[in-house]
C-alpha cells in the first residue's frame, strides 16, 4: 500500500526580509499535496495504516478537536484505503458541525463526542479498546510510526544542502521525523504553537534514539500568539503580507506562526550569512475556514 505523493516541490528563495542578506530560504510545499488533506498528516498516517492492513483491522479510531487536520486526514485516508473510521471528538456535540467535521463525515467518518475531561485521558468505551478489529491511532498521529512515516518524505526531498530546517510543532511528531532525517551538522528549529509547551523536549525525545537526541535541536517558545489556534491582527497581517509577496498561503494555527517566526529570526540576524534554510510548509489550510471570510486575502 502506498500513498501517491502528488506534488512535493520546493519553492526557492522565498522573500522573508526587507534587508538584503546573503541568506537563502526555501519552502517545502507539503500544502500542495491535496487541497484538504494537505501537509504532514498524510505522511504521519502512512505507517499506521500499513499496520492496520497487515493486522487485518477493519476500523481505524483516532482523536481530535472540532478543527483537527488530523481528523480530516484520517477520515480521507481511511476512505481511500477501505477502512471504516471513528473520530473521538473533544467537547459537546454542537448543533452545527464545523467545516472540518462536516468534511470528515463526508469521508465516511463516524463521530463520537466526549467531554473535555474524558478527552484529557482519552477515555473511550472498554469494548472499543478491546475490539481486535479496531486500530487506535494516538491524537495527532503522535508516536514512532508517525515520526517514521514523516521521515519518509525526505526520501523524496534532498536535505543535504541546508544548514537549518524549520517546522511548526503540535505534538512534536513531525519535528522528531525531521530530526531523524538530518545530520549532526544541521540545526533543526521547532516552533511550538501551544503556549508553554514545556514538555516539548521530552515529547520529541521519546521518539528519538540517544544519537538523534544529541543533534542540534532548537525550540523557540515565543511565537505561539497566546496559544493553540489563537491569533491577533499582527499575525493575520503578516500572513496576508507574506501571501502578497510570495503567493504562499499559510494557516493561522501552525504555518502562519512558523513563517512569522522565521521572518522575525531573519530580522534579528539569527541565521549567519550564507545559511541555507528550509522551512517546512506542513499544510493545514482548511483550518482557515474557521476565520471570518474577509480576514485573509486568499
Ligand atoms: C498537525 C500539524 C502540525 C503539527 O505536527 P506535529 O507532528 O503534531 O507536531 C503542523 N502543521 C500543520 C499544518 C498541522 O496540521
Amino acid at each position: 500500500m502506498s500513498i501517491q505523493f502528488a506534488d512535493i516541490g520546493i519553492d526557492e528563495n522565498v522573500d522573508l526580509s526587507e534587508s538584503n542578506t546573503n541568506l537563502r530560504i526555501d519552502v517545502l510545499r507539503l500544502d500542495k499535496i491535496h487541497p484538504v488533506i494537505s501537509g504532514n498528516k498524510w505522511f504521519k498516517l502512512n505507517k499506521y495504516l500499513l499496520k492496520a492492513k497487515i493486522l487485518d483491522k477493519k476500523t481505524v479510531l483516532t482523536f481530535g478537536g472540532a478543527y483537527s487536520n488530523h481528523i480530516i486526514a484520517t477520515a480521507a485516508a481511511c476512505q481511500l484505503y477501505g477502512f471504516k473510521s471513528i473520530g473521538i471528538i473533544r467537547g459537546e456535540e454542537p448543533s452545527l458541525l464545523s467545516h472540518t467535521l462536516q468534511l470528515a463525515v463526508g469521508y465516511g467518518m463516524q463521530l463520537k463526542f466526549i467531554s473535555r475531561d474524558a478527552y484529557k485521558t482519552k477515555s473511550i468505551e472498554q469494548e472499543m479498546r478491546q475490539d481486535g478489529s479496531i486500530l487506535i491511532i494516538p491524537e495527532g498521529g503522535y508516536g514512532f510510526d508517525g515520526a517514521n512515516g514523516f521521515t519518509d518524505i525526505f526520501k523524496l526531498v534532498d536535505l543535504t544542502e541546508y544548514t537549518h530546517i524549520c517546522c511548526a510543532i503540535g505534538t512534536g511528531t513531525m519535528m522528531a521525523g525531521t530530526i531523524k532525517a538530518t545530520t549532526t551538522l544541521q540545526e533543526i528549529i521547532g516552533i511550538p504553537v501551544l503556549k508553554n509547551f514545556i514538555g516539548v523536549n521530552e515529547a520529541v525525545n521519546a521518539l528519538l534514539t540517544k544519537e538523534e537526541q544529541a543533534k542540534k535541536i532548537t525550540y523557540l517558545h515565543q511565537y505561539h500568539f497566546g496559544g493553540y489556534a489563537n491569533h491577533n491582527p499582527s499575525l493575520i497581517e503578516f500572513m496576508n503580507r507574506f501571501y502578497t509577496k510570495n503567493k504562499i498561503p499559510t494557516d493561522f494555527v501552525y504555518t502562519g506562526k512558523l513563517f512569522f517566526a522565521i521572518h522575525d529570526l531573519v530580522e534579528k540576524n539569527y541565521f549567519s550569512q550564507g545559511s541555507k534554510v528550509l522551512v517546512i510548509h506542513s499544510g493545514g489550510l482548511q483550518g482557515n475556514l474557521s476565520l471570518p471570510k474577509e480576514m485573509l486575502i486568499y
